[in-house]
């Protein structure tokens, strides 16, 4: 055949300047392209060859990638069922489409999509090279070699070649701004990447050998890929030990995985695929994109949100599925139903999977359980379907270390903890060093706590909360211990109240200030037995705040200052003490006042009577003087009653002790005020 000139049939005036240009930054796959179609056309040629089409001797079936410096060249070899010029200008040069320009238009962005779209995996060599040369041969008896060349302009030539043997040479000119890629480090790497495991073997020179003290070839091939990875395999053929060294070559500097999953479906689509869970301890985020997508066993990225649930995301291992879209943008993959189907199958594989664990061994289960729950708390957060699945065999731990099934913790608390609206109250700690005293009161009172001190335990408990009928998680620092779990409603005789307004008064007139930290008082009967005074914090504005840390739009309860509660024991002796001196050293300051108090009061009890069915508005100005000169009097003596209060709680010394003691308690007692503590505390003793 003499040399023929041609035009490749594109549509759009010129495809190259686009590739050049928007692939740019993932160009180093063109390598995957040509190795991946030598594979290729090496398995046409077996898959001929098993069906009885192809007669000839299959030989050394390897394909060769090989770099020559000198020349400028890369070229990739194989012996698979190679070309015809037929075969060329049908695969090669016509690659028309119907509207290819719009496509190319809306897609120039996106590289993968135009290559994947338009199987432009060949033409993705013109990224790097200034010229490309296909030299070929058919495997058919009696073929003629041909050799195509073109420029990275829409014109190629054809021309009979020379070929001693059945295949295909692609040669790429890698030009100037590419020559990286004749380095031989840079195509190791990019061959480990995407060719690791392809079903053909892929040679890259030689295998070396330290002589001397340096490096030099040896005969033996140097084949870089595993052609039948541990996902293809069978898992009956496959130990514990098989799974484990695998995982060790995909991810060297990992821990041990907890457990894994083989993946293999055939129907409505196809995957295979090895899924192994991490030992993750506090960090979610290192254990992310740790997962290897497939086609074929080509690999195609390391990232697959979109493709599997994000919790899913913190697996490691494999996928691998011809079904998967590959090439198409991201934002199309999760509309796809494809893929969408496959994250579902996956989400249920995962289930059942810890849920067979689960049943067949659950003292396996509970000891890995803590590396584990981070992940299934993560997947109870973020799918309805996987919380479905995980209620089952999700697990609570408490400061035993005993653990239990949402059921059988339930179970398991409700007689003693359920309060007098049938809450079942769920109390934990999530730092047993820091609440320790309330988790003692809590456990002598019979009650059980939790351990929750999991980076994802303050969003999980909320959402359990929402889940669960009729249960509330309370930590056992939010109030005293009598009123975690309220059994019945306490009514308080008016004297009890008033010696409780009375010792608030006294403590709150002593609180030091701590910066971001506000307190209220108020006081309760705890028994004799239990502290004198408690400090609480409510879980409310405790969970608002740790919810700011995780949320947008919350940063107003992110700025609120810690709000505590100083609850003082009326029954303790020592608050006692403060009552009774108090009592004794005000007695004759007091009593003025609150004799006129009463009077007042008893007045203001009057006008509201006199006037209650009487709206504000037509109330006459006399009436309305009237009612504010009783409020402004009360309001007098008030203020006088608390400077009295006051005046008794600065001679005395067991208040600001007493403060400071719960305050250290709750680390909560720092630099000066710490250092006076200390010195008031030498001269006490
Ligand atoms: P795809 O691989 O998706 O079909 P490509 O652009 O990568 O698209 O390749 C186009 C076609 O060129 C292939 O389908 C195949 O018919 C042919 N081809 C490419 N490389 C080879 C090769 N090494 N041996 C035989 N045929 C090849
Ligand atoms: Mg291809």
């Amino acid at each position: 055949m003499a040399t023929q000139k041609g035009n490749i049939g594109i549509t759009t005036e010129n495809i190259f300047p686009v590739i050049k240009k928007f692939l740019y930054s993932d160009h180093e796959i063109f390598l995957r392209e040509i190795v991946a179609n030598a594979v290729d056309a090496t398995q046409k040629l077996k898959t001929l060859a098993a069906k009885g089409e192809f007669k000839g001797e299959l030989g050394e079936l390897n394909v060769e990638v090989k770099i020559d410096a000198d020349a400028g060249t890369l070229t990739v070899s194989d012996r698979g069922i190679g070309m015809t010029a037929e075969e060329i200008d049908r695969y090669i040069n016509q690659i028309a489409f119907s509207g290819a320009t719009d496509f190319l238009e809306k897609y120039k962005d996106d590289a993968a999509t135009i290559i994947g779209h338009f199987g432009l995996g060949f033409y993705s060599t013109f990224m790097v090279s200034s010229r490309v040369d296909i030299i070929t041969r058919s495997h058919r008896e009696g073929a003629q070699a041909v050799k195509w060349s073109c420029d990275g302009t829409p014109e190629f030539t054809i021309e009979d070649a020379e070929r001693s043997d059945r295949g295909t040479d692609i040669v790429l000119h890698i030009d100037d701004d590419n020559k990286e890629f004749l380095e031989k480090g840079r195509i190791e790497g990019l061959l480990s990447k995407y060719c690791r495991f392809l079903p053909i073997p892929v040679v890259f020179g030689k295998k070396t050998e330290w002589k001397d003290g340096t490096q030099v070839d040896t005969e033996e091939p140097n084949q870089i890929n595993d052609t039948t990875p541990l996902w293809t395999k069978t898992p009956s053929t496959l130990t514990d030990e098989d799974y484990q060294k695998f995982y060790r070559d995909l991810y060297p500097m990992q821990d041990e995985p907890l457990f894994w999953i083989h993946l293999n479906v055939d129907y409505p689509f196809n995957l295979t695929g090895v899924l192994y869970f991490p030992k993750i301890k506090n960090n979610i985020e290192v254990h992310r994109n740790k997962i290897q997508l497939y086609c074929n066993q080509v690999f195609v990225t390391d990232s697959v949100e979109n493709i599997v649930p994000d919790f899913l995301t913190l697996l490691h291992g494999v996928i691998d599925s011809p079904d998967i879209p590959l090439n198409v943008s991201r934002s199309y993959l999760q509309s796809d139903r494809n893929v969408k189907k496959i994250s579902q199958y996956i989400t249920k594989k995962v289930a059942d999977r810890l849920n067979g664990i689960f049943k067949n061994d659950r003292e396996q289960f509970e000891q890995k359980w803590d590396d584990l729950k981070l992940f299934i708390h993560y997947g109870i957060l973020s799918e309805q379907d996987f919380y479905d699945k995980a209620k089952n065999f999700a697990l609570l731990k408490d400061i035993e270390g005993k653990y239990y099934t949402y059921d059988e913790y339930r179970e398991a608390t409700k007689e003693a903890q359920t309060d007098k609206d049938g809450n079942l109250i769920c109390l934990y700690t999530n730092d047993r060093e820091a609440q320790f005293a309330h988790v003692e009161a809590a456990t002598a009172k019979g009650y059980n706590v939790l351990l929750l001190d999991g980076q994802l335990d303050a969003p999980l408990v909320s959402e359990l909360e929402r889940k669960w009928e009729k249960t509330r998680f309370v930590r056992v620092d939010s109030d005293t211990v009598e009123r975690l779990i309220q059994k019945d409603d306490k009514t308080v005789s008016e004297a009890d109240e008033q010696v409780r307004a009375n010792l608030s008064t006294v403590f709150k007139t002593m609180l030091p200030k701590v910066e971001k930290v506000d307190f209220q008082v108020d006081a309760t009967a705890m028994g004799e037995e239990a502290q004198p005074v408690v400090i609480t914090q409510s879980e409310y504005m405790r969970r608002m705040k740790e919810m700011a840390q995780l949320q947008q739009g919350m940063a107003f309860y992110g700025e609120m200052p810690d709000m505590y509660s100083l609850v003082l024991n009326t029954d303790h002796r020592l608050v006692k003490q403060v009552n009774d001196e108090l009592n004794t050293s005000l007695a004759d300051r007091l009593a003025p006042i609150d004799a006129e108090l009463r009077g007042l009061n008893a007045r203001r009890q009057a006008i509201e009577t006199a006037q209650q069915n009487t709206k504000s508005e037509d109330l006459t100005e006399a009436e309305k003087a009237d009612r504010k000169q009783v409020n402004d009097d009360i309001a007098v003596q008030e203020k006088l009653r608390e400077e009295a209060l006051a005046d008794y709680a600065r001679t005395n010394k067991l208040v600001p002790q007493l403060i400071d003691l719960a305050l250290l308690q709750n680390g909560l007692l720092r630099g000066e005020a710490l250092n006076a503590f200390v010195k008031r505390s030498v001269e006490l003793i």
